[in-house]
């Protein structure tokens, strides 16, 4: 027990300074988006796709920090490690390639494939 406690810790580090990076990261692609409020409208058009380009890289950020303080709350709770939908182990091998994983694989291809079924129900309507 001792041996995994160590790897949690271990994953907890690699988790935080992750976090401290995305969040440093954020911090610039927010400057970047503020300082470019005021361009000129005429001159836009380059522009536009640079801000567009920020904007989804600030998207894709904050999803992935939100992942990565889901693991760090579940850490904390002691509960990292085991999937949130079905409560047993997540195979290691896949916390490995994804330390912010909350769910098995199982329950990770479940959920997904449920969603697909929404968004292709939404397409029908
Ligand atoms: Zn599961």
């Amino acid at each position: 027990m001792k041996h995994k406690q160590q790897l949690i810790e271990a994953e907890r580090q690699k988790l935080e300074q992750e976090q401290k990076a995305i969040l440093d990261d954020i911090q610039h692609v927010r400057e970047w988006l503020q300082g470019e409020v005021d361009t000129d409208v005429e001159e836009a058009d380059p522009d536009l796709t640079e801000r567009e380009k920020n904007l989804a890289l600030l998207i894709t950020l904050e999803r992935k920090l939100e992942s990565i303080q889901t693991a760090l709350r579940a850490i904390e709770k002691g509960k990292y490690g085991i999937c949130e939908r079905c409560g047993k182990p997540i195979d290691p091998a896949r916390l490995e390639v994804r330390p912010d994983a909350t769910l098995c694989l199982d329950c990770q291809r479940e959920v997904e494939r449920l969603a697909r079924k929404t968004s292709l129900r939404q397409r029908e309507f």
